[in-house]
């Protein structure tokens, strides 16, 4: 126990003149906290406290609106684009009225982004999603667990009937999801509608036939397909040894319940009208009895179009009304290969649109690739829509930075140390937009198109990465431009040791947080590059895929064709939801390079598989691309696996020319592992998952070069650091001494340090903290605890905050002791000091602190 840890122990331990008043309190708790040398709150910044925030404040406002709400319509309108259709991002749309707010699709990273531009994901009840695709549903697993977490009772999923056993997956790693009621609309169902909008949702079927054995027709024209180039797979489950509950011989090719590539779900949203507005000074000098019980008939019946009599005289409703708002609609429509074009633009449904039967197309939203952009009949069935009619695309090749905040931490780091912060690229398509017959708008982050009150593109949202202005904002901080020049003298100074300048391993951190996807740290990913062309991820959170693209740029496909291993530690979702996109994007890289293909190595709870076959069975074929060594079989003494395991082990040792590969079970959750590489040249690298202190990694570890350990919660937490099965930093340090490694790297961090951690007294020159995109060698090892001084400087306002923050609970837990002494009986002591713990403000702190339990 340290720091608060001591001052409570002191509160508990010394009896005090028994005084009762807030100034006597004040006093004691001053007295208590100077003497181990925390700083008193008046020595904070002048941040004034954040008024409580209740996420669900528009459910109750709706529930007093009542079911009563007239086809009035919504008074603004306008879709956003969240992310742009780019490899590293996804299509995903933010449709926003004054009542409600909808998400179409939500691909890995879609929640990050949300986070980062304020694109509140308590307030989405529906999310509509256009095709069985992760592009379109990776992120969807993270959504719904943040969604649960937000306390939202009931959310809408419209799309694919397969969704309903998408959720079903869900649940293998993530539990019963209690609490939240996911609806699953099928496209079958009726049109939904609400207050702001009715929605139908109709089927599109391909007409290419879809099924196992398909050789590969055009590589380069449907990086989408489904089929993979070989069809044995090293992934059966005798293989493994276990029997699996649900057999692969589920329909593919339409058949019911089962995966179904032939199938896209296309939404046409159609606005409420919108009646027009009562002139009131109009009214007047007709002289109306404005002001007085008698004009609410009038004002009913002339936004209905109607015309009243008053005194004999007949008014006709546009002497007195705006005119009305008609109900546009807005269409959001995938064509993920050439496939679907014909059943596109055959289709009835657009047809009546196209002839604005029903109402006229404000805007068209196209996720397809420019190989069915190009296409003749594809155009002209854009055409047909009339030139009133925008066109909106999302593909690969709308480049648009999305991740600002990340981009301008890491340009800012970048000026501390060009090499362990690299900066990132902005990840695009090599090719550029190709020129259409008509005029289409390209998708980028944030830009909008209002459909109510007035039709118009805004880009005032958009995004711009100004790379120098991140740097003079750096440059101007108090402090930092010395302790960074301070820093290289020093490192001029003592040089590392020649032996230690090999170039590998390199150890690149993809995401440093815990948790939940955030703007500045992602979840939990750790590559580790062997050699130049072999490399094993430790962990592979959601979004970890996008991470590999900004950091790696163009040279992303070599990357991932040089992937020889990912180590899955457990089942949360923050550690291996990531892993489906790398293996799809993986089997995209070996084909555009040219390279045979191969299962990826993947070691992991078995409980990993059930997840995997419940997707393969139901949304993509999946299986194939993997071969699954249990983690179990690595542990030390385990008993001999299956001969074909037992191939696959030295496989893995082969292929990635290590001595051993070894896990042990970790305390965290049920099947929680940790695993230690000892490479042929003689270093030893540990990683750690999630735990809490484990005797069994000390063990394991002994001698290491290096720790990656988490280190979710600061020190002073340590009762929640139980509760939710993780370490403090000072437990995570003492685990890395105990074990004698070398250097100790610390991650996933609570997303309550956005930023920067909190720094531990036994911070020492054996001890660094990952942030995201960060790249390490050994040689780095003498170098890394320089960068905090720095880093410290980059960060001094968030540190401050930080402080205040860990100061008020100390004055809260303080007090609870105090009330605790004060009580008279025992039984009134827990309540009291409950009451006086639970009086933390309900701040946007409280959804990640809450999240931390994963
Ligand atoms: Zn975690
Ligand atoms: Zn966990």
């Amino acid at each position: 126990m340290r720091g608060s840890g001591v001052v409570l122990a002191a509160a508990r331990g010394v009896r005090l003149p028994c005084q009762p008043g807030v100034d006597w309190c004040m006093w004691a708790l001053r007295s208590l906290l100077r003497p181990i040398g925390l700083r008193t709150m008046s020595q904070g910044s002048a941040r004034r406290p954040r008024p409580p925030k209740d996420p669900l404040r528009h459910l109750r406002t709706r529930e007093k609106r009542g079911p009563s709400w007239g086809p009035g319509g919504p008074n603004t309108v306008y879709l956003q684009v969240v992310a742009a259709g780019g490899r590293d991002s996804g299509a995903a749309l933010y449709v926003f009225s004054e009542y409600n707010r909808y998400l179409f699709n939500c691909g890995e990273g879609v929640q990050r982004l949300m986070q980062e531009h304020k694109l509140k994901v308590a307030r989405l009840d529906n999310i509509f999603l256009t095709r069985m695709h992760w592009s379109n549903v990776g992120g969807l697993c993270g959504m719904i667990l943040t969604l649960k977490e937000t306390g939202l009772p009931k959310c809408v999923l419209s799309g694919p009937p397969q969704l309903e056993k998408y959720l079903e997956a869900i649940k293998i790693f993530s539990g019963p999801l209690k609490g939240i009621d996911l609806a699953v609309r099928p496209h079958s169902a009726p049109e939904y509608k609400d207050e702001t909008m009715t929605v139908y949702q109709f089927p599109i079927h391909s007409e290419r036939r879809y099924c196992t054995q398909q050789p590969l027709q055009s590589p380069r024209r449907s990086p989408n397909r489904l089929s993979p180039p070989q069809s044995s797979s090293d992934f059966t489950p005798a293989e493994n040894g276990e029997h699996l509950p649900d057999g692969n011989s589920t329909g593919v090719g339409g058949k019911a319940g089962g995966r179904d590539p032939s199938l896209v779900v296309a939404f046409i949203c159609k606005l409420h009208l919108k009646k027009g507005n009562f002139l009131v000074l109009k009214a007047k000098e007709l002289g109306l009895p404005v002001g007085t019980a008698a004009i609410a008939p009038i004002i009913a019946d002339v936004k209905d179009g109607k015309s009243i009599t008053f005194e004999g005289r007949e008014i006709a409703p546009e002497e007195l009304c705006t005119p009305p708002d008609p109900g546009l609609a807005f269409i959001v429509v995938e064509c993920p290969d050439e496939g679907f074009i014909l059943p596109v633009c055959e289709n009835d449904t657009f047809k009546r649109y196209q002839e604005e039967a029903y109402a006229p197309v404000a805007l068209v939203v196209h996720i397809a690739p420019e190989s069915v952009l190009t296409d003749g009949s594809y155009q002209q069935w854009m055409e047909r829509f009339g030139p009133d009619t925008q066109h909106l695309i999302l593909n690969e090749n709308c480049s648009s930075v999305h991740n600002l905040r990340s981009h301008k931490i890491q340009t800012q780091l970048n000026l501390i140390h060009p090499d362990i912060f690299p900066r990132l690229t902005s990840f695009c398509s090599k090719e550029e937009g190709s020129a259409l017959s008509l005029p289409t708008v390209r998708g980028e982050c944030l830009l909008k198109y209002q459909l109510r009150p007035k039709r118009e593109w805004q880009r005032d949202t958009t995004l711009t990465c100004n790379t120098d202005e991140f740097i003079a904002e750096a440059l101007e901080l108090p402090k930092f431009q010395e302790s960074v020049q301070d820093y290289k003298k020093s490192v001029q100074e003592s040089p590392a040791p020649e032996e230690k300048r090999s170039q590998y391993p390199e150890i690149v951190f993809l995401g440093t947080g815990s948790a939940i996807p955030m703007k500045i740290r992602n979840v939990s990913s750790t590559l580790v590059n062997l050699s130049p062309d072999k490399s094993v991820l430790l962990d592979c959170g959601e979004g970890t895929f996008g991470q590999l693209c900004r950091h790696y740029g163009q040279q992303i496909d070599s990357v991932l064709c040089n992937l020889a291993a990912v180590f899955v530690s457990h089942l949360h979702a923050d550690h291996h939801t990531g892993l489906l996109n790398i293996l799809l994007q993986r089997e995209h890289a070996l084909e555009s390079l040219g390279k045979p293909f191969q299962p990826l190595l993947v070691v992991a709870p078995t409980q990993l598989r059930a997840w995997l076959q419940q997707y393969h069975n139901q949304c993509q074929e999946i299986l194939h691309h993997i071969s699954m060594i249990p983690a179990k079989c690595l542990q030390k003494g385990a008993e001999a696996s299956s001969p074909p395991v037992e191939r696959l082990i030295s496989l893995l040792l082969e292929t990635c020319d290590l001595e051993e590969f070894q896990t042990c079970l970790v305390r965290h959750c049920k099947h929680a592992f940790g695993c230690a590489l000892v490479h042929s040249s003689g270093w030893k690298l540990v990683y750690s998952g999630d735990t809490m202190p484990c005797e069994a990694l000390v063990q394991m570890g002994k001698d290491a070069n290096l720790l990656i350990h988490e280190a979710t919660l600061e020190d002073g937490l340590e009762e929640e650091a139980v509760e939710k099965t993780h370490s403090t930093t000072s437990q995570a340090i003492d685990v890395g001494m105990r074990m004698n490694a070398e250097f100790i790297m610390l991650n996933h961090f609570s997303q309550r340090y956005a930023k920067i951690p909190l720094f531990s007294p036994d911070f020492n020159e054996k001890v660094g903290i990952a942030f995201d995109h960060m790249k390490i060698r050994f040689g780095d090892f003498a170098t890394v605890p320089k960068l905090i001084p720095p880093l410290k400087a980059l960060f001094a306002d968030d540190i401050e905050g930080m402080v205040e923050r860990k100061e008020k609970r100390e004055l809260r837990m303080v007090r609870a002791a105090l009330l605790a002494q004060q009580a008279d009986s025992p039984e009134d002591t827990v309540p009291q000091e409950k009451r006086a713990l639970a009086e933390e403000p309900h701040s946007p702190q409280s959804k990640k602190e809450s999240m931390d339990s994963i």
